[in-house]
């Protein structure tokens, strides 16, 4: 379960308004008051917010359905206030003399894209499929190569940190045309020299993910 999901506030009026209308539909406004002990008067607002936001649907002379759907408003606030902690998962980080054979097993056996590249405990790269496919076409020895001769190397890396948004992270993946990126925390190693240990990664189908979580929720 993602974290935050359940950050979008509807009222507790709201929630139970829509449990009634879930195990009740269609049911009519009047009903719907019966049930809280409450006037149709003091509801006209709740059902108009659940009506406006796609949550219910009301047909007249029948009563409120639940449709199902999420509001675009909700899925945007969602993305825009879900962090970057809250949706990373585990990173798969290798070594540079890892071959590159090897990481492609990695890749396989870990059903992931995109592997991280570390040197001496911290980010160094990022290889992903298309990289494995280039250097497999060539006549290399997959066996030899060592992956960090094959990387996209610092400082070029697209990188995030846990206080980052999700939206901060669908924009980087867009613009950079990338489908995964580490989640880092900058060490101060007293060389003057920036550097990042790698505390997790987001995928583009880590974000589909979470996506799916709130529409379910
Ligand atoms: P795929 O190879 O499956 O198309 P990407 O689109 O993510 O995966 O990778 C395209 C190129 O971008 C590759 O050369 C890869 O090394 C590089 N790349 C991938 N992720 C990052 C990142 N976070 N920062 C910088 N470069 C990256």
């Amino acid at each position: 379960m993602v974290k935050g999901v359940m950050s979008i506030k509807l009222s507790d009026r709201q929630h139970e308004i829509i449990e009634i209308v879930k195990k009740e539909q269609p049911i009519t406004s009047e009903q719907i008051a019966d049930r809280l002990n409450l006037t149709r008067a003091a509801l006209r607002s709740d059902l108009s917010i659940l009506t406006m936001t796609g949550i219910l649907e009301a047909r007249p002379k029948v009563g409120y359905f639940h449709t199902g759907r999420v509001p675009f408003n909700m899925l945007v606030q969602y993305v825009d206030n879900i962090k970057v902690k809250d949706i990373k998962t585990r990173p798969m980080v290798v070594d540079g003399d890892t071959s590159v054979y090897d990481s492609i097993v990695t890749i396989f056996i870990e059903d992931i894209g995109t592997l991280f590249i570390q040197s001496e405990g911290y980010l160094a790269g990022v290889v992903s499929r298309k990289d494995f496919v280039k250097h497999a076409i060539g006549t290399n020895d997959l066996t030899r190569l060592p992956v960090n001769m094959i990387m996209t190397r610092m400082p070029n890396i697209i990188m995030l940190e846990d206080d980052e948004t999700m939206a901060d992270a669908i924009m980087k993946m867009v613009e950079h045309e990338i489908d995964c990126m580490p989640v880092v925390e900058k060490c101060n190693t007293g060389d003057g020299k920036e550097r990042y240990k790698i505390t997790g990664r987001v995928s583009k189908t880590g974000i589909i993910r979470a996506i799916y979580e709130m529409i379910k929720a």
